[in-house]
């Protein structure tokens, strides 16, 4: 096959249920603080298993409030990972909290609990795990420890959301937990965030945060607190209502997808494919293979390119962002998330992702690799 095509890396799905709730929108007049939104939170959280839902109008502004909810604050420290989207430390440094970074275990990518165990310190205060590429983290062990020693638990389930371990969903173990419904992620809204929680005060002061510090009493002009413009517009959050109605069919795409990779590039000595516990159901984020550290990462990245297949490095640490240069740390500090970063490599990957289109990517990297046609 010599054509060469233009895959997206991501790509959401988009279908005739979500324009007829969008048309609905328009033509009721009411695009903000709607049923909608209200729909949509109650449902992610019944999904989630929490008592609350609270729509806003992104994962990072749900971590955000999250992070002001739990009280973190000025010179707080909160253990958290190096190997993660910028927003899961951004959302300490909003309040002055400083992300004290622990490294990553290989298997499932997230917060060591073995090295978060030997962290001390007067001013930790809190633990901010994330579910790396939609897998669970050892989530249940890292709430154990923060029970324990008195931490806040946040969890940043941005990425995981409808991934579960030993039955039981992600999103169901912080005391604030938050999803994001990016165009990227499992299902969207654009742009939109869920934080869910069982604890009612908390939910309370979630609502008057997004909502300019308002009162839960309805007094429009009273505020109670300082608060944010974090609300989810109702446009959005239609989107996310159909997204919710057609899950399934979503889920079945990505799964679809997910196996056509792994049944193309299982068997190769210099590849290591995502993989899940026996325990875990994992609906993937995004689809991250893992290189050789001997294949010179860059050239197959631009081979690729050239052949119409985006692919990307994921992540690349934190710790080494030029925007957190103030934490002081140095290439180094966490070599297991630094081996890591150095050889993942995101697929194009989406519900919507043809099978010739993973036969066409998967045939394209392994010539780029071994330079024989995989075919
Ligand atoms: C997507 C994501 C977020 C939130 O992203 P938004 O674009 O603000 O919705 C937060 N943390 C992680 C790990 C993410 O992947």
């Amino acid at each position: 096959m010599t054509t060469i095509r233009s895959i997206p890396l991501a790509q959401p799905s988009i279908g005739n249920r979500e324009r007829e709730l969008v048309e609905q929108v328009l033509a009721s007049g009411v695009l903000a603080l709607g049923p909608f939104a209200r729909a949509f939170e109650d449902e992610v959280a019944r999904l989630a298993g929490r008592r609350f839902g609270i729509a806003c109008s992104s994962g990072t502004a749900g971590l955000h409030m999250a992070v002001r909810a739990l009280g973190i604050s000025q010179g707080d420290e909160v253990i958290t990972t190096p190997f993660s989207f910028v927003a899961s430390a951004n959302c300490l440094l909003y309040e002055g909290a400083r992300p004290r970074f622990v490294d990553i275990e290989e298997e499932k990518l997230g917060l060591d609990p073995d090295l978060v165990a030997e962290m001390r310190g007067p001013r930790l205060k809190g633990i901010l795990p994330v579910h790396v590429f939609g897998r669970p983290c050892r989530i249940g062990e890292l709430a154990e420890l923060a029970y324990s020693r008195g931490w806040r638990l946040i969890e940043d389930a941005c990425e995981a959301f409808g991934s579960s371990s030993s039955g039981r969903p992600m999103g169901s173990f912080g005391e604030a937990s938050v999803f994001a419904f990016y165009p990227n992620k499992q299902i969207t809204t654009g742009e939109g965030g869920v934080v869910v929680t069982d604890d009612p005060a908390l939910a309370a002061v979630f609502r008057s945060l997004r909502n300019q510090g308002r009162d839960d009493d309805g007094t429009w002009l009273r505020h109670i607190r300082l608060g944010f413009n974090y609300r989810l517009d109702e446009l959005s959050a239609s989107i996310g209502v159909a997204q919710l109605e057609r899950a399934e069919e979503l889920r079945a795409g990505r799964r679809r997808a997910t196996d056509a990779y792994q049944a193309a590039l299982g068997g190769y000595d210099w590849l290591r494919l995502p993989s899940q516990g026996p325990d875990e159901d994992v609906d993937w984020f995004v689809y991250v293979v893992r290189l050789d550290p001997s294949i010179d990462r860059s050239r197959v990245i631009e081979d690729l390119q050239a052949v119409g297949v985006p692919t990307r490095p994921y992540f690349s640490p934190l710790h080494l962002q030029p925007a957190f240069a103030e934490l002081g740390h140095r290439e180094g500090d966490f070599p297991v998330t630094e081996r890591i970063a150095a050889t993942t490599l995101a697929l194009p990957f989406s519900a919507l992702l043809p099978d010739e289109d993973v036969t066409y990517v998967t045939d394209r990297l392994i010539k780029a690799v071994t330079g024989e046609s995989g075919v």
